[in-house]
């Protein structure tokens, strides 16, 4: 965990020590409720700033002792440190301190108001750290939970209804996934290295720069591979694209190409999907027969009108 200390943040000591905490339920989280400025995202050095800004809003505006977050996450992950462990917070409402930690999250209800992935890694950070070594349980909540506030706001709110998950195309380092059984032998597990942008009306096929296993050499650089054989082989791609339009169309497909060639034969398994706004995933696994003739490739077509970009994308084949 990226744990900024009070002293690092330039924290304000506490008029008094807030009283020992032994153990809680579990965690609660909040947002600030206010404007958030925007440019925090792109800024880790405001970072620090905002803590101590809202550590003089709680210690001058409210009269409390102290900030009243137990922790307070940026959008880069860095999780600083508030009240800390085993000390109870203020900030999730008179009688209701006791039962949990309070985690802030960097957001608001105005300017900055979505979450980095980087924040809910952060924020996830945080909850381990206090069920570790803060005698933390298992509910993670949100402020409003038996309290009258819109706090943590609807975004924050909807991932704790989700059990607060890690996001996926997040922060943790790229690493290749672990074999999906032991009885499959991996032929070929490919990602990219960096984003790939598609532009309007464009098919483009994923690079494939990044080769963690390749045993039989079917691959060699740029995005087309060659069989080595004709057989069947269980095909897993997943991809992660950022940008694409809300109502607007985006194809993802593994396609044949002539062998070693950019002239393609046909279409195989594959998904359109329609932007609903977020960031879009595809997730496609199937057993598929594959060629020694011919040439594989997996194309992204922008059917919408403003560019995408890949963020992440792996494929596996194994057999
Ligand atoms: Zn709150
Ligand atoms: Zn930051």
């Amino acid at each position: 965990m990226k744990l900024v200390t009070r002293r690092q943040w330039g924290a304000r000591s506490p008029r008094s020590q807030a009283s020992y905490l032994a153990s809680t339920r579990g965690v609660k989280v909040h947002y600030t409720g206010s404007y958030v400025d925007p440019r925090l995202k792109d800024d880790h050095t405001r970072c620090a700033a905002l803590a101590r800004q809202i550590q003089n809003g709680h210690m001058d505006g409210n009269g409390w002792n102290d900030v009243g977050y137990s922790f307070l996450v940026c959008p880069h992950r860095y999780v600083f440190e508030g009240r800390g462990l085993h000390r109870l917070p203020a900030a999730n409402g008179p009688g209701l301190n006791t039962g949990h930690y309070a985690v802030l999250g960097m957001v608001g209800n105005k300017g900055l108001i979505t979450p980095t992935d980087d924040m809910l890694h952060g924020i996830r950070d945080a909850i381990e750290y206090v069920r570790q070594k803060g005698g933390a349980g298992k509910e993670v909540k949100g402020h409003r939970d038996g309290y009258s506030t819109d706090c943590p706001g609807a975004k924050l709110y909807a991932w704790v209804k989700d059990g607060a998950p890690r996001p996926k195309g997040g922060a943790e380092p790229e690493k290749p996934p672990a074999e999906p059984d032991e009885t499959l032998k991996i032929l070929l597990n490919m990602g990219i290295r960096n984003a790939v942008t598609v532009a309007p009306g464009q098919r483009v096929s994923v690079p494939w720069e990044a080769e963690y296993a390749d045993p039989s050499n079917v691959h060699g650089s740029g995005p087309s591979w060659t069989p080595k054989t004709k057989d069947w082989a269980l095909v897993t791609l997943g991809t992660v694209v950022d940008g694409q339009g809300k109502g607007e169309k985006l194809k993802l497909v593994l396609s044949e190409y002539e062998k070693g060639g950019s002239v393609r034969v046909k279409d195989h398994f594959g998904e359109d999907k329609i932007g609903n706004g977020t960031r879009t995933e595809y997730t496609l696994s199937g057993l598929m027969w594959l060629s020694s003739e011919r040439s594989y490739r997996v194309d992204l077509v922008n059917q919408g009108s403003r560019p995408v970009t890949v963020a992440k994308a792996q494929l596996r084949v194994a057999r």
